[in-house]
């Protein structure tokens, strides 16, 4: 019989938690010939999430939980629970019920009579997402697409069934700096895409909000591609090349027209032009050094403070 880990991140989802419970128990009904279980993170939760995760594992003995000593966030909560997961087919699925679990036979069906390695989801529209949010997601997908090597749907979810050898090589890429969009395009693999219609959340409130999908999509870009840098050096290039031909300028005006005392205003616009592009590749330089040093640290990417179960790996 093949066995199957549902990995479900968990922060302050007291509410959504028990009807995700619910849901999926209902889908499993469903599906006897595998033996399912659900591994939940709890990721540092400050509400009462882990003691509902307790209680669904005394009643359930396919039901593991894995409790963070901290929020660590969603993707090493992704992480630890990819680094636990024992199943044959391995997904992720958020516990909002926004990772519809009526999905899953469909997608176990594939992975079993077709000749793919993962099945992954992605929302089919953005509708009901405020316009804004809307063009900077598509202008983000088009660019790291075009810069990176590592290739991302747009609209994908990080809900998806892997085979086990998908799941040992994401497990192997061991980089601090985590960005699970770019890292299951990155091992390759032949994946199959299934676009749904998006679902509100079930219950509590998203965890994200404008500036941290920003920061979010730098962190992509920054891990999945280099092409930052490259265009920080073609535009210092670009710089000297106009400098020198500008000294060609004004060299000459010199010998020709002698040196009447003008320019405050070209020279000004000049200085706080060249200012403002040395502090932007200041920055893109300092982007990529800051992560190299949170890598160079190996710090853990979790720590698990208390779990049922044995034979946890508890820290890497
Ligand atoms: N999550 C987590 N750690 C965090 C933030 C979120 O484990 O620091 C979990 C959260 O509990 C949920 C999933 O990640 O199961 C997705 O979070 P959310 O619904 O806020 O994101 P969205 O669906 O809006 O992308
Ligand atoms: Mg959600």
């Amino acid at each position: 019989m093949k066995t199957i880990t549902l990995i479900v991140p968990c922060y302050n989802e007291e509410e959504s938690l028990p009807i995700f419970y619910e849901a999926v128990t209902e889908t499993i009904a469903d599906l006897p010939q595998y033996a399912i279980q659900l591994l939940l993170i709890n990721d540092g939760s400050r509400d009462n999430t882990l003691q509902v995760m307790r209680q669904l594992a005394s009643r359930d003995k396919q039901v593991q939980y894995l409790s963070f000593s901290r929020n660590f966030g969603k993707e090493a909560a992704m992480y630890a629970g990819f680094c636990n997961a024992r199943g044959d087919y391995v997904a992720v699925m958020d516990a909002d019920l926004q990772d519809p679990p009526s999905l899953l036979p469909q997608m176990i069906h594939i992975l079993e009579t077709e000749e793919y390695d993962s099945v992954a989801t992605r929302r089919a529209d953005r509708e009901g997402e405020p316009p804004v949010r809307s063009f900077f997601a598509r202008m983000f997908y088009r660019i790291i697409n075009r810069i990176s090597d590592a290739d991302i749907m747009d609209g994908a979810r990080d809900f998806r069934l892997m085979k086990r050898d998908m799941v040992d090589a994401i497990v192997a890429m061991g980089e601090y700096n985590r960005f699970s969009k770019g890292i299951f395009g990155w091992v390759g693999f032949r994946t199959k895409w299934l676009p749904y219609q998006n679902v509100e959340r079930a219950a509590g409130e998203t965890k994200w909000n404008f500036w941290s999908l920003l920061r979010y999509s730098i962190d992509g870009i920054v891990s999945f591609s280099q092409a930052p840098l490259a265009i920080a050096s073609y535009m210092g290039l670009l710089s000297m090349i106009i400098a020198f031909l500008m000294v060609l300028v004004v060299f000459f005006r010199r010998l020709i027209f002698g040196d009447p005392v003008a320019g405050w205003a070209s020279i000004v616009c000049i200085i706080l032009f060249i200012g403002g592009v040395q502090l932007m590749c200041m920055g893109i330089i300092g982007q990529y050094l800051s992560k190299t040093y949170m890598e160079t640290k190996h710090r853990p990417h979790f720590i698990i403070s208390e779990s049922n179960g044995d034979d946890v790996i508890k820290i890497r």
